[in-house]
């Protein structure tokens, strides 16, 4: 399933060319995040990521020692300097001279100034055995300096748009019909209309397991994202209905999508699927205003 990205990273090992930070731009982080592991996997296992040795299971795991993730603190919406000094305190105590050491931030796009500050720092002086990965929704949402210190690379493969929903789904016009009742409750709840209660349990109806409700919330954030690419200059030509107006900003377009991301991840968890849509909804009309 993951083939053609971890195609992508494959070469840049054969190619030799590993540099010390990537951007990994794209909407849909569990499967970033994935790739990177395999890239680590086959950086570290001597078997090209077989998968199935001790030190894939670390990786998989996620407790191999030279591997720092790093993302919000629960319940935090950005990520504080600590953390990035923190990754630098455990980086410098160990002197591995061989052994690569790897860190992924996810959701990089929420460090604040400060840990921006300290990870531009850190890029500064690079060292050749850290390798970086700053996980990002649109990198446009990254400063230059950070930016220009990193190689980057864009999923355009995945689905990063309504239209490559679409498309991949190989949807026809009930299901873009779908999409279009999503994106009005999305409407509804952004403007306070009242109609939204009614719209709320006819999506509740149309997406009745905790899997067509990620695939809700997931149309949700790709209509949002579609809407902010919008806002930064990109023009989207679009099979079904969009997001309306702008009330609101890039930034806070942004923060919208990567706390519904969060959401995401509950969902994951066998949460209420009637809670889970207020969650959403909360999120929503709480932006929308
Ligand atoms: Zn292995």
């Amino acid at each position: 399933m993951a083939t053609s990205k971890a195609l992508v990273f494959k070469q840049f090992v054969a190619a030799n060319k590993i540099t010390h930070a990537y951007i990994i731009e794209g909407v849909n982080e569990e499967l970033q995040f994935d790739e990177i592991l395999t890239f680590i996997k086959l950086l570290v296992c001597d078997n090209a990521a077989c998968n199935e040795c001790s030190i894939c299971s670390m990786v998989n795991n996620g407790n191999m020692a030279d591997l720092k993730i790093i993302e919000p603190e629960i319940g935090a919406k950005v990520i504080k300097k600590e953390q990035i000094l923190d990754l630098k305190r455990d980086f410098s105590k160990k002197n591995t001279e061989d052994s690569p050491q790897f860190y992924i931030i996810k959701k990089a796009e929420l460090m604040n100034a400060h840990a921006f500050n300290s990870l531009l720092k850190f890029l500064e002086e690079p060292d050749d055995h850290i390798i970086g990965f700053l996980l990002v929704n649109n990198i446009k949402l990254l400063p230059e300096t950070i930016k220009s210190r990193c190689q980057v690379l864009t999923y355009t493969e995945q689905i990063n748009s309504l239209s490559d929903y679409i498309k991949i789904n190989a949807l026809d016009e009930e299901g873009i019909d779908k999409i279009n009742m999503v994106i009005s409750l999305v409407n509804s709840a952004m403007s306070g209309r009242a109609d939204m209660i009614f719209k709320k349990h006819q999506i509740l109806k149309l997406y009745n397991t905790g899997d067509a409700l990620k695939d809700c919330l997931k149309i949700m954030i790709l209509a949002l994202n579609d809407r902010l690419k919008e806002g930064l200059g990109t023009h989207i030509i679009a099979k079904c209905d969009k997001i309306e107006g702008d009330r609101l900003t890039n930034k806070q377009l942004a923060n919208l999508i990567t706390e519904l991301g969060l959401l995401e991840e509950d969902l994951s968890y066998n949460l209420n699927k009637t809670i889970a849509m207020d969650k959403i909804l909360i999120l929503l009309q709480k932006r929308g205003a």
